[in-house]
């Protein structure tokens, strides 16, 4: 596309590629001239290639208020927490551990340097949970609201990378913990402020949904399980995290790898606490689960060989199998009927799209 067609303005709407879309469209025709760049836009991770054995990993994220989070309900604590957590989930994605962080941040005034301090302190507790290094970052002004822009660093063993393009036919689909719940939190607390709007009189009631509100806000990376895998002697053929909602997270493994995925709708991992939520809030929980944003589990393949090892961890749930692209990516309900998984991603920032509710 040019800015100019028949001596005509073009003006296309960026809604009409989509975030992904438009993510191929501006970096298609960038090629990578150094030798050490190893793997560039499209993963979860560039892979950068400096040393003998290990491959150096960096990624970016940037939130803004009002788009990716709201002060209103978010503390800034909290907000600083899972700017950082975030990050470091797309360094377990790769199977690498994150060891850097820098931060930058655009303010406006209307935040004190005790506002500042607060989202701080957030950052320096994940930087010691997750044992990174801040090492930098850059401050400026807004016009409007936050901006906090990280970026993280990390390594990983080359022989244990995994790339979204690794799937192979026959290869188990996993995903870890459970899914749905940050969602759920994400609506209690518009609820809660739609209450407040109406009747700024009435208290906030937050009472018994600990664990949604926890996943919403409060996301940690899965870096255990990233060391479990390795415990293991298991190295996914595929991984990616889920921050868009698992059918978004399919779609990326299967075109990437070039192969089909099944998933089952009676394997998904909902916590029950989830379930009871979603019928609260009149929502479908396999809607939830399956198209809900921030989870950040990880998704991954592994070889069949490897089944015995993982069955009996609850941290990790077999939801599927990877077959030949011709089959297409599928969901199978529970009265053994296929449904062709869509591209139905969680896009907060085109189009302010949510999961389909019920
Ligand atoms: P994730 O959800 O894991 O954070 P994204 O969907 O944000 O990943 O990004 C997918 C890929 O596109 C990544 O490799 C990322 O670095 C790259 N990317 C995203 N936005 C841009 C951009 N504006 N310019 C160049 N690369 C980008
Ligand atoms: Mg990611």
């Amino acid at each position: 596309m040019s800015i100019f067609k028949d001596n005509k303005l073009q003006n296309t709407p960026v809604s009409e590629l989509g975030e992904f879309g438009l993510i191929e469209h501006i970096t298609k025709s960038f090629d990578c001239k150094n030798k050490s760049s190893e793997k560039g836009v499209g993963d979860d991770a560039a892979v950068l290639n400096f040393s003998k054995d290990k491959f150096q990993l960096i990624s970016t994220d940037m939130l803004v208020e009002g788009v990716h989070f709201d002060l209103s309900y978010s503390p800034l604590k909290h907000l600083g927490y899972k700017a950082v957590a975030v990050n470091v989930s797309d360094i377990c994605a790769m199977n690498g551990v994150a060891t850097q962080v820098t931060v930058s941040i655009a303010i406006s005034n209307r935040f004190s340097v005790e506002a500042i301090e607060e989202l701080y302190s957030g950052i320096h507790l994940a930087c010691a949970k997750y044992n990174i290094d801040l090492v930098g970052g850059d401050t400026t002004s807004s016009t409007s609201g936050l901006v906090l822009s990280i970026s993280v660093v990390g390594e990983v063993n080359k022989k244990k990378i995994s790339y979204r393009s690794g799937a192979k036919e026959n290869d188990l689909v996993v995903v870890t913990g459970d899914l749905g719940a940050a969602y759920l939190g994400l609506q209690i607390l518009k609820r809660e402020k739609e209450i407040f709007l109406e009747n700024p009189g009435v208290q906030p009631d937050l009472q018994g949904n600990d664990y949604s509100l926890q996943r919403q806000l409060k996301a940690e990376a899965r870096v255990k399980l990233i060391e479990v895998l390795n415990e293991l002697k298991i190295v996914p053929t595929s991984m990616i995290d889920v921050s868009d909602g698992l059918t978004s997270e399919i779609l990326h493994i299967a075109k990437q790898s070039d192969v089909g995925i099944t998933i089952y709708e009676d394997k998904l991992p909902i916590d029950h606490t989830t379930m009871n939520l979603a019928r609260e809030l009149n929502l479908n929980p396999i809607f939830c689960a399956l198209n809900g944003g921030e989870d950040y589990e990880l998704l991954f393949t592994i070889s069949q060989d490897h089944y015995e090892k993982l069955k009996k961890d609850v941290d990790f749930t077999i939801i599927g199998h990877v077959t030949d692209k011709s089959e297409g990516n599928n969901f199978i309900t529970n009265d053994s009927s296929s449904h062709p998984i869509t591209a139905q991603g969680w896009d907060p920032i085109i189009n302010n799209k949510k999961p389909q509710e019920k």
